[in-house]
């Protein structure tokens, strides 16, 4: 078994057959894994870790995914929305941090209203930090416009996970209607890259109803669309969402975080120069989740900077860290469990995606 392991490991590609060996590696298996990922990360993209300072400044949502704590149906949550002078004074703590960049999320709103008033927002936060920061959104699915004032206004960074690469799964863990569709999600991804976002997507690991095999036609998925940035992580069970009553057919969250964290190693070695967030859902199951996350290739983390008293209604799945905690509290914490890794922080650097420019000056020949 270890002998095809590291066989497989030498290998310049791998096969739909290879990436479900790999994902079924035991304990000894994955060691080889995680440390050829971790060669990889090192001669591809450094050991320097970047920050994103993560500002969820909106819990409301219009969508109603089955899994999500923060659905339109969830009624046992209170709704927030930041003021721009909150959500400005957090990109000014980001920017005396030095943090580098900002990632702004929501729930998914798609009007005029919200078009107008994040457009403001990039173009107050580029003006505020002397057009330093460097500025990622994940705001969900829009139409191509809105995508290109966004881009225009200052963002050039766009998360929007796929979730899942298999429709006949991704309709069982949304509902079916015109607000939840595959298809649109695919087409977003492709306006965000046609637009010139560096342009990221993931998935959940450990979804109910989903195999191994999908999780390989996942990784094939990233790599074909060739990505420029990667953030996943487990699936977390929220129990005021629908998707809570399929429970008992979980994998154990260790066996979750695992599975995660060879996921990551995989596209690693696979894609070489992307970028590979270390999600918060992974510190969610192992309070070591990210720094093992970063050991098995990832090199971006997004520190919560969100003002304190609203993390706690941004739960999009359970024992959430860090919610009762000061955006300060966390940055010391945070640099000396890096350090541990063995990995440096960049920063005041942008870190972005190698795997952008590369694609960026191939287009350009
Ligand atoms: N509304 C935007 C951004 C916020 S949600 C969007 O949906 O794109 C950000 C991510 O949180 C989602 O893409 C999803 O992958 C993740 N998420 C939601 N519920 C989750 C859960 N129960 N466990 C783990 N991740 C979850
Ligand atoms: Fe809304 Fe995003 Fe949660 Fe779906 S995953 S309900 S779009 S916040």
């Amino acid at each position: 078994m270890l002998r095809s392991i590291n066989s497989i490991l030498e290998k310049d590609a791998f096969s739909k057959e290879d990436i479900i060996r790999l994902l079924a590696t035991d304990t000894e298996g994955r060691t080889f894994l995680y440390s050829r990922a971790g060669e990889v990360k090192a001669s591809y993209v450094g050991k320097k870790v970047y920050y994103r300072g993560l500002i969820e400044f909106s819990n409301i949502c219009g969508k109603n995914c089955y899994y999500c704590g923060i659905r339109r149906d969830n009624h046992n949550i209170k709704r927030y929305n930041l003021g721009d002078k909150e959500i400005l004074d957090a990109v000014k703590y980001a920017y005396d941090q030095n943090y580098a960049s900002v990632v702004l999320q929501s729930g998914e709103l798609e009007s005029k209203g919200f078009t107008d008033r994040i457009e403001k927002l990039l173009k107050e936060i580029k003006r505020i930090s002397n057009y330093e920061l460097g500025i990622t959104i994940s705001l969900g699915e829009q139409t191509e416009e809105v995508y290109r004032r966004w881009f225009n206004a200052g963002a050039h960074r766009y998360l929007l996970r796929i979730e899942t690469s298999n429709p006949e799964l991704y309709k069982k863990i949304h509902p079916d209607d015109e607000r939840h569709n595959f298809n649109r999600r695919l087409e977003c991804l492709k306006a965000l890259k046609a637009t010139g976002y560096q342009t990221g997507t993931g998935i959940m690991v450990g979804l109910p109803f989903q195999t191994i095999e999908d999780i390989a036609d996942d990784i094939l998925f990233i790599n074909e669309f060739d990505i420029d940035m990667v953030g996943l992580g487990p699936y977390i069970e929220h129990r005021d969402t629908p998707l809570f009553k399929f429970k008992n057919m979980l994998l154990p969250p260790e066996e979750r975080f695992q599975l995660t964290l060879k996921v990551i190693a995989i596209l690693r070695i696979m894609m070489k120069d992307i970028n590979i967030a270390a999600a918060t859902a992974m510190q969610a199951i192992d309070p070591m989740g990210r720094e093992k996350a970063l050991m098995a290739g990832a090199n971006v983390i997004m520190p919560n900077i969100t003002p304190g008293k609203y993390r706690d209604s941004y739960k999009l799945y359970e024992n959430k860290p860090c919610t009762d905690e000061n955006a300060e509290d966390c940055s010391s914490c945070l640099e000396a469990r890096i350090q541990m890794t063995g990995d440096e922080i960049g920063y005041g650097e942008w870190g972005d995606s190698r795997h952008f420019m590369e694609r960026n000056k191939n287009n350009h020949k």
